[in-house]
């Protein structure tokens, strides 16, 4: 499939239209960016590691009933995707509080949810992504109340299948942001899972092996990504 005309270019990945207008390649760039693209890094060999990861991660919950976007991995960048009529809004679950419901609620980092919490926010870099709820979505009409719910039992369905991988190599899934879109009529996930989007921390040592080593100059972010990706068992095409 051929990658042709730039459709739009993302913060970390480019997205291409095909010969066919359902189709359409995701390009995953080595551009790193945190605060809502205020700063943003050049880090070498992350466009591959993402694609490779979201690859393996996207079939997996394929396997597991959740319907995506995602159909074959073309290049150690480039994957083959649904073209997804986007919905504007971001899906965070969270296992346990860290990043900014710390920061909004004043709660301890690593406290505990029973269940897990659902959030929303605006995709809006301009606003900074602000917290939404699912009335907003009704009412400014991003989603149906039936869409919504879709939403919703799909993040929620996706955190028990990913939680359940993490922990068996000794991770913790902390949090983590899906988007969805519309495909024929139906609703199915889209965008990426990869570090750059979750929040992961070894469940021994507590270290954070995520977007946050970057977020935080904390140094080693690929290394972490990398180590990841090898407890799950993924070889890197490089
Ligand atoms: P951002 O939009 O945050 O800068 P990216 O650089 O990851 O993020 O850009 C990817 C863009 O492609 C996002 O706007 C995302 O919503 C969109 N996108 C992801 N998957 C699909 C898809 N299957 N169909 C259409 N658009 C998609
Ligand atoms: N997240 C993301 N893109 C965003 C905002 C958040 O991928 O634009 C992810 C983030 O990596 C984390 C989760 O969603 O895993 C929750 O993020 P949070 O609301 O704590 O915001 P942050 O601390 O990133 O500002």
């Amino acid at each position: 499939m051929n990658a042709s005309e730039l459709l739009y270019q993302g913060k970390a990945k480019s997205a291409y239209l095909t010969d066919d207008p359902d189709l359409l390649v995701l390009k995953f760039r080595d551009d790193t960016s945190a605060f809502d693209g205020e700063i943003i890094e050049h880090l070498s060999q992350k466009g591959a590691i993402n694609n490779q990861f979201n690859a393996f991660i996207m079939t997996l919950l394929t396997k597991a009933g959740i319907q995506t976007h995602f159909l074959e991995r073309l290049s150690s960048t480039d994957s083959l995707v649904k073209r997804l009529d986007m919905i504007p809004v971001e899906c965070v679950v969270r296992n346990k509080a860290a990043g900014s419901l710390v920061r909004r609620l004043g709660i301890e980092e690593g406290y505990d949810f029973k269940p897990p919490l659902f959030e929303l926010f605006l995709k809006n870099d301009t606003l900074h992504d602000p917290m939404i709820s699912e009335h907003h979505v009704a009412a400014f009409g991003w989603a149906s109340r039936e869409e919504m719910s879709q939403m919703r039992d799909l993040s929620l369905q996706s955190n028990t299948v990913l939680r359940r991988i993490f922990d068996e190599v000794n991770l913790e899934l902390v949090d983590f942001k899906l988007e969805f879109g519309r495909f024929n009529g139906e609703i199915v996930l889209g965008d990426e899972f990869s570090p750059d989007g979750c929040r992961l921390w070894d469940k021994t040592t507590g270290k954070k092996m995520d977007k946050d080593r970057f977020r935080e100059k904390l140094g080693g972010v690929l290394e972490a990504y990398c180590e990841v990706a090898e407890r799950l068992g993924i070889v890197f095409d490089r």
